[in-house]
């Protein structure tokens, strides 16, 4: 690609928006920020608008959007400032946006998502949230508007860079016996189970190698995460669920691989820094500095165990709502937001995560969405039966 890439950041604060500005700092002559968006954090959306120069600063509220237009004003920085959902939707199918870098959190991403993929866009998508509840959808949208799909998830891109170039969606047709997604196992991985129960936030949120958003460490905590990564590679490589086997490999340092019929297994490896997804995905199909250290081999053992589903309930719950489908995903990744949120702010113990999401799957409706209402209708009731059963137990 020799032009300027042009892009729209969506979660541009967050960890991913942040480590992908650093990439995209490295390599003035290949990127231009069109836009970039955050939710609150305005001050650090300030600096980066003042570095960066975007056309356009998204927030999600007009509050927000009147107090950035004093600080951008202050800063001396001229950039249109939007605010909501329908803004979101509008920057990323801007016409001189070529590619949309998904970091939002949460199911907040799916409707940006959506309309990056129906504006034809190249999408680095790193909220995988868009694939577990509309993974059918979001690629029918994908495949209409002629958008090019790159992922961002290290262990997806892992995938992506171990299959060969040429897949188009048939893994069995590239010779693929199964993808190996490997899972650090999280801070809780060796504490007695009975020490579950009491374990706080912050213990949760205190990742052995990942630096990310506390959502996601109480997910890698959880190996929920794990669980929405097997419902994101499901739909992103066409693999059916006995296809995916989930290795705790606690080193990080082998971001996926994929067995091959012959015997082979083809890995990626690096230092766990999002920089080199990020960077794999901006350059691709060339490779960009990342700022990331060279790995050292030397002196690190390299170590798997297969996961325990008595210590990581949540990882059994994704792979029995993928194989179940239709609105299940969204219904575990619904009632995941807000146990999640709820163990976050307190109000509940560890235990109570996976409880409450069982509880809303097995209220959940059966059957195939048809549209993207249905499942924003699935997520709004797994949320209140998931929050029904967390007061009980706050209470
Ligand atoms: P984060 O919490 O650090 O940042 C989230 C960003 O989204 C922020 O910019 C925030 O302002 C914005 N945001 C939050 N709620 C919003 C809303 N309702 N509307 C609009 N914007 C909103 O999260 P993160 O760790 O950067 O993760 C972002 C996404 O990338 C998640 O889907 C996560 O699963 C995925 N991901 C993250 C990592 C990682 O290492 N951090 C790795 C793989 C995948
Ligand atoms: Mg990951």
């Amino acid at each position: 690609m020799n032009k300027v890439q042009n892009l729209c950041i969506l979660g541009a604060t967050g960890t991913i928006g942040v480590n992908t500005l650093d990439v995209v700092a490295r390599h003035p002559e290949r990127f231009n920020v069109v836009a970039l968006t955050a939710s609150t954090q305005l001050e650090k959306l300030v600096a980066q608008c003042v570095q960066h120069r975007p056309r356009y600063a998204v927030v999600m509220d007009e509050a927000s959007a009147i107090k950035l237009r004093g600080l951008l004003a202050d800063a001396g920085v001229q950039a249109e400032v939007l605010f909501g959902i329908s803004a979101l939707e509008q920057v990323v199918a801007l016409p001189e946006v070529d590619t949309v870098m998904a970091a939002i959190v949460g199911a907040a991403g799916l409707r940006p998502a959506m309309a990056a993929a129906h504006a034809g866009k190249r999408i680095l998508l790193a909220n995988k949230e868009t694939l577990v509840m509309a993974g059918s959808l979001f690629m029918q949208a994908v495949e209409a508007g002629g958008a090019t799909l790159l992922p961002i998830d290290s262990e997806h891109n892992a995938i992506f860079q171990s299959l060969p170039r040429e897949f188009n969606g048939d893994l069995a047709a590239c010779g693929v016996r199964r993808i190996l997604l490997t899972a650090s196992g999280g801070p809780f991985r060796t504490i007695p189970l009975a020490d579950l129960a009491t374990v706080t936030p912050d213990q949760a949120c205190a990742h052995p190698n990942w630096v990310m958003g506390r959502k996601i460490s109480v997910d890698s905590a959880t190996m929920m995460n794990k669980g929405l990564e097997v419902i994101e590679a499901h739909w992103l490589f066409n693999a059916a669920p006995a296809q995916i086997e989930v290795v705790i490999h606690p080193q990080s340092v082998i971001h996926s691989m994929v067995d091959y019929l012959d015997g082979s297994v083809i890995a990626q490896l690096g230092n766990p820094d999002m920089r080199t997804p990020i960077a794999y995905a901006l350059g691709f199909p060339e490779r960009i500095d990342s700022g990331v250290s060279a790995l050292d081999l030397f002196g690190r053992g390299l170590t798997f165990e297969a996961p325990d589903y008595q210590r990581f309930p949540c990882l059994k719950l994704a792979f029995d709502a993928l194989a179940q489908g239709g609105m299940l995903p969204a219904v575990l990744n619904a009632a995941n937001e807000s146990a999640v949120a709820a163990f976050l702010a307190g109000q509940v113990g560890y235990h109570a995560i996976a409880a409450s999401i069982e509880y809303a799957l097995a209220r959940a409706m059966s059957g195939e969405p048809s549209s993207l209402d249905d499942l924003i209708a699935a997520d709004a009731q797994a949320r209140l039966d998931a929050d029904s059963y967390l007061q009980k137990q706050a209470a």
